[in-house]
């Protein structure tokens, strides 16, 4: 945790408008005993329980805090595999979401890049170290004590971070991002805070652009990310769907070509060919028909993280092309603000369907069936509803 985490941990329990801390710029004065706002929420208390409204509490900021209303979260397949607590370990209440966007209502004084009423966005990460390499290179999603969103272990109450699904955040102003996309694009842009940059990031480090040959796996959230960027970068872009309805779809999201691979030879026409292939899918399932489709020395980088783990896969095929298997992790903090730039520049947005709060488990139960086009975006205004 940074430096000006510390002091944030005794904080009292006050409901409080706030309207007397706040100078005409909405910057806060500090007082001594900083306390908390209650705002509304939407979490679960067990697994196996729906999401339901819950209050929870919101630091006042500290110096170099931003305070941000909600406008819009998007909800991701993490989201759903970490409510019902598929990969162990969720602490509870939660309320998830890591892809939120709204605007500045107030800052601390030591903030200098963000004004009240700009447009921001947060994505999975809300803290880090600082001071270890992966801090240092700007990799903070690899640090080993970076503070995600929702669920990650933090000494206030009740121990816990809580995301999106909210009304409001507070968050230290290094994990901030500018969204310059334009207004009626705010909600459309959600996405990018986790969808795009963990689809950007190994498109990145794996220098796809003009000339490649590249594979996005399954067409979600992630996925028709993948494939704009992936084209956008100017790669020849294969998509891979489960669902044939979703053949026409790929298309106009920018795929060049689309391969329903349940099929055995619409697979093995591309046998050898492929530079990179980016494997988004959300559930266990057998890697070998993707790694037979790498060149020699190709690399199929998986950001899914299924419940349950993929077989382990057929190794000859990799000995003998070297081929590669890779995992990668969202994206740094700068390199997602590079990405929210790219995309408010090429005017890319995520195809995106609003629902308001109160549709949440029917959303995750459509997403579970991969029956969404192609992100679930709550409207937080709901949340006052
Ligand atoms: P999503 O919207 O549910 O999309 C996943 C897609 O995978 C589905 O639309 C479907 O596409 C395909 N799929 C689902 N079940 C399948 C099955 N049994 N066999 C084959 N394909 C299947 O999920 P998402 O939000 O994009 O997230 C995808 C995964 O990435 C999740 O596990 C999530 O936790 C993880 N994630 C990782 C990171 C990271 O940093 N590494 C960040 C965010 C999310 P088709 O219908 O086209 O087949
Ligand atoms: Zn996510």
């Amino acid at each position: 945790m940074s430096d000006n985490y510390e002091g944030k941990a005794h904080l009292t329990t006050e409901e409080s408008s706030g309207s007397d801390e706040a100078t005409a710029q909405g910057v806060l004065v500090q007082s001594p005993s900083r306390g908390r706002r209650v705002v509304k929420a939407y979490g679960a208390y067990a697994a196996d329980k729906p999401l339901e409204p819950i209050d929870i509490q919101r630091r006042l900021p500290g110096p170099h805090d931003v305070q941000i209303d909600i406008a819009y979260c998007g909800v991701c397949h993490s989201d759903l595999h970490q409510v019902r607590s598929e990969w162990q370990g969720t602490l509870y209440p939660c309320v998830p979401g890591h892809e939120i966007v709204g605007h500045v209502t107030a800052v601390g004084n030591e903030v200098t890049n963000f004004r009240v009423g700009d447009a921001v966005g947060v994505g999975c990460m809300v803290d880090s170290c600082q001071h270890c390499q992966s801090c240092d290179d700007g990799l903070e999603q690899y640090c080993d004590h970076f503070t995600p969103t929702y669920n990650g272990p933090i000494e206030e109450s009740p121990g816990h971070t809580l995301g999106g699904y909210s009304q409001r955040i507070v968050v230290d102003d290094k994990f901030v991002l500018r969204i310059s996309h334009p207004p009626e694009q705010l909600a459309a842009a959600a996405p990018l805070l986790c969808a795009g940059i963990t689809t950007y990031s190994p498109l990145r480090h794996w220098k796809v652009g003009p000339g490649m040959k590249v594979g996005i796996v399954g067409i979600g959230g992630l996925g028709h990310m993948g494939i704009k960027l992936a084209h956008a970068l100017g790669a020849r872009t294969v998509a891979f769907t489960t669902s044939e309805r979703k053949r026409e779809d790929a298309r106009a999201l920018g795929a060049d070509e689309v391969i329903v691979s349940r099929n055995v030879e619409e697979m093995d026409a591309h046998a050898g060919s492929f530079d990179f292939i980016l494997n988004t899918v959300a559930a266990s399932h057998s890697l070998d028909p993707f790694i037979s489709l790498l060149k020699r020395d190709g690399t199929m980088t998986l950001v899914g993280v299924p419940e349950h783990p993929h077989p382990s896969p057929n190794i000859a095929p990799l000995i003998f092309k070297r081929r590669a298997i890779a995992g990668s992790l969202i994206g740094g903090i700068a390199e997602t603000q590079e990405m929210l730039d790219f995309c408010a520049e090429k005017g890319i947005v995520a195809d995106i369907e609003m629902i308001p709060i109160q549709k949440i488990d029917e959303a995750y139960d459509r997403m579970q069936k991969s029956d969404v086009k192609y992100r679930f975006v709550i409207d937080s205004a709901s949340l006052g509803a």
